[in-house]
């Protein structure tokens, strides 16, 4: 069926090839990711960009679908075979009818923290014990893996030095395979189709490096550990829904040897370096305004999606390269506003109710970019400078605020006091700090509607 309701940004994915374009058609196959550009006066048709080529033409409607945004799942598994602990002869009991190559992964009873593969091969059900060692896992002490994921990757391209190579999952009851789910829903990325540049950052659970997908310039993070990666497949579950000029672009995800989460190249890095190592001879207040606006506009859109950040900072804001700021570091979003590791929140940035009583919302996150403004209006400086975790925490219980920053707009400044106001629901929303916010710009840069450049000689 065609669908005609199609607007400019949805994504689609192709569902055939399509080689023999006519004049104005694009040119795609089966798989590729092309975004809607606009509807066409050719009927069933639209204009469209190909995400990796950049180029533009003409698509059939129904030779493509709506690139869908996946369910928050907590049953999504990236190691659907996992079965956790259960005894020997509980596994061999799951792997009836016998069928060679079925397998599964169970956490040992006999040696806790070690693993076992089990494998119905002849009839049978063969142990491995997995050991881990040295940081690493393995089989056999010739084959070294980082993870469970890694592991069974190999194996079910290779025999190694086990009876057969692995041919079919049996998943754990109430898990939903994210390799199946990702791939249905067009979110499955090809490795063939990457190549991994240099390392451009390090976060808390793994590297990011520089890369190219398909001729598009693209940032990959890389999670190794199987556990952290389960955990920021809920990030990339939360990304898939947001589309928005604002908020750093999820372009898919890689399985192999972990998860690789694939986004948009942010070239100059994140809102703190890039401030720091500029200053203010190069940044000027009309850019820092812009960077505000920019922050300011991604945050009213996640609040439309209902979707609270919960850690919202200028070094989770990221730089393009044509000087945009986009959201980015979707870990801590959730949908709800309860339970949260509190040991693991951003003092500084996070509002004193979100401290104290774990209630999130958008307007704690409104306390966040309060902070945020003042980091950006500080040129990077670190919040609450020289005070410890517990005297800022005990202090602005107390009521005490940061002063502005130096050279900081009044009305920017005011901005902040808002955001930090005690009682949640006497902070502005964000769609009411973007109005104050277009005021400012129209005051620093009067009559400049469009983005210009960063300060002369800025090279930005
Ligand atoms: P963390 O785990 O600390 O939240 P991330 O893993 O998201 O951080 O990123 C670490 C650093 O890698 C960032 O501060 C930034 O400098 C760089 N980085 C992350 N994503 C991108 C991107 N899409 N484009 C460019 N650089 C990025």
């Amino acid at each position: 069926m065609t669908k005609m309701s199609w607007t400019a940004g949805t994504q689609c994915v192709a569902k055939a090839d399509h080689r023999k374009a006519k004049a104005g058609e694009l040119l795609y196959h089966k798989g590729d990711i092309l975004t809607i550009i606009d509807s066409s006066s050719r009927k069933g048709f639209y204009e469209a960009k190909h995400n990796s080529t950049g180029e533009e033409g003409l698509i059939s409607a129904s030779n493509v679908r709506e690139r869908e945004a996946l369910r928050v799942d907590p049953s999504l598994s990236l190691m659907p075979w996992f079965h956790g602990k259960i005894s020997g002869p509980e596994a061999v009991n799951k792997l009836q009818p016998a069928e060679d190559g079925l397998f599964l992964v169970r956490e040992s009873i006999r040696h806790p923290g070690d693993y076992v593969l089990c494998i119905s091969v002849c009839g049978e059900v063969i142990h491995y014990r997995v050991i881990y060692q040295d940081n690493k896992l393995t089989i056999d002490n010739t084959q070294f893996f980082y993870n469970l994921i890694d592991m069974i990757e190999f194996y079910s391209k290779n025999k190694g030095s086990i009876a057969t190579t692995l041919l079919k999952p049996k998943q754990k009851h109430g898990t939903k395979s994210a390799e199946l789910e990702l791939s249905k829903t067009g979110w499955l990325l090809d490795i063939t189709n990457l190549t991994l540049g240099e390392n451009i950052g390090e976060g808390e659970f793994g590297a990011v490096y520089e890369g190219e997908y398909m001729g598009q310039k693209v940032a990959v993070k890389t999670i190794k550990c199987d556990v952290t990666a389960q955990a920021f497949l809920q990030e990339t579950t939360v990304m898939t829904k947001l589309q928005h000029k604002n908020l750093v672009r999820l372009l898919g995800v890689i399985l192999h040897k972990g998860l690789h989460i694939v986004t948009e190249l942010m070239t100059k890095g994140n809102l703190v370096n890039f401030l720091r190592t500029r200053g203010r001879s190069v940044v000027n207040s009309a850019q820092l305004i812009r960077f505000s606006l920019d922050v300011c506009e991604g945050m009213e859109y996640l609040e439309s999606k209902k979707l609270v950040h919960r850690d919202l900072a200028a070094r989770n804001v990221l730089v393009s390269d044509d000087s945009v700021a986009k959201v980015s570091d979707f870990g801590l979003t959730k949908v709800d506003s309860k339970t949260s590791d509190k040991a693991k929140l951003p003092i500084k940035w996070t509002a004193p109710e979100a401290l104290k009583k774990e209630k999130f919302s958008t307007k704690s996150d409104v306390w966040s970019y309060g902070v945020l403004l003042w980091e950006i209006f500080s040129y990077g400086r670190q919040p609450y400078p020289k005070m410890s975790l517990k005297e800022v925490k005990d202090k602005v219980e107390a009521g005490y605020r940061m002063e502005a920053p130096e050279e900081c707009p009044p009305g920017v400044y005011l901005l902040m006091r808002l955001c930090w106001e005690q009682e949640p629901r006497r902070r502005p929303g964000f769609p009411k700090l973007r109005e104050k916010l277009e005021r400012e710009v129209s005051r620093l840069s009067p009559g400049s509607e469009h983005r210009e450049g960063v300060g002369s000689g800025s090279g930005c």
